[in-house]
């Protein structure tokens, strides 16, 4: 039997990078995914590797609180969705700041609230939220609203813990240093010299590369499965040794 056998998982933003590298490992350990996206083409992709997937802006509530009634009996969920914004506090329109809190903070607070009654009913869930390095725990240049909301997805993630510990609840924040996704990929050539850009993410990180989204998979397997029971509340750096030097 696998690690994550018959779990019912919920993945968002699975698309691409690290939350399709962690839909991809769920389904490997046997559960059944979910696999949820706002790009149709990029969910076609994971359809065709026999991983159920739905249409979902963690941006609608309505649409979450639609998905979790069709999903009451869901064990695991990976809130992955988030959106990296460019720039210090005087960058930062009204504007910029709403996005980023609706899609990187507010979205999470949308998708817990929606399928924890089901968890709490069936007895217990792990919920494992998408944080990141530059948060509560290290700042980094121009990341000025990004570290904003991913410091308050640390917050949430604690308030949950605490609240549903007793009842079979787990709730984790996973915070990445810089991974090979995607969506990195289209920042390094906004740039307008990618080379130099990946030299400097790459610098910063001791161990003198990138990480891949398989590696930070890994850890979302960990603590989505019964592995990782007497773990709750906190924040789980994985970041080829950034924070620590
Ligand atoms: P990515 O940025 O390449 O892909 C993001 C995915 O999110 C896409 O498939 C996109 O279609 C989807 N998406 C965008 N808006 C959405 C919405 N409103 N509703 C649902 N889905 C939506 O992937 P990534 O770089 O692996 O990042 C995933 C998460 O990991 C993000 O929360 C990001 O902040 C976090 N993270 C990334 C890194 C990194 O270096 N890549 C480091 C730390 C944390």
């Amino acid at each position: 039997a696998g690690r994550l056998q018959d779990k019912i998982c919920v993945v968002t933003a699975a698309g691409q990078g690290i939350g399709r590298a962690s839909a991809l490992a769920m389904q490997a350990e046997g559960a059944q995914v979910i696999a949820t996206d706002i790009n149709s083409r990029t969910l076609g992709e994971l359809a065709e590797q026999g991983i159920e997937t739905r249409h979902l802006n963690v941006r609608d509530s309505v649409a979450v609180q639609r998905l979790a009634a069709e999903l009451p009996r869901t064990d695991v969920l990976f809130n992955c969705a988030g959106f990296v914004a460019n720039g210090s506090i005087l960058d930062c329109s009204d504007e910029d700041w709403a996005f980023s809190m609706d899609v990187n903070v507010s979205s999470m607070f949308r998708m817990c609230k929606a399928f924890l009654p089901g968890m709490i009913a069936k007895g217990g869930g792990s919920i494992v939220n998408m944080a990141s390095a530059v948060s509560s725990i290290i700042a980094a240049p121009d990341r000025f609203v990004y570290g904003v909301t991913k410091a308050g997805v640390i917050g949430l993630t604690k308030a949950i813990a605490a609240d549903f510990a007793t009842q079979g609840i787990r709730c984790n924040a996973i915070c990445p240093g810089t991974v090979d996704s995607p969506s990195l990929e289209e920042r390094l050539r906004a740039t307008g010299d990618y080379d130099k850009a990946r030299a400097a993410f790459i610098a910063r990180q001791p161990m003198g590369r990138l990480a891949l989204p398989e590696e930070i998979a890994h850890l979302v397997v960990y603590l989505a499965s019964d592995e990782s029971a007497f773990t709750t509340g906190h924040a789980h750096v994985i970041d080829g040794g950034w924070t620590n030097v």
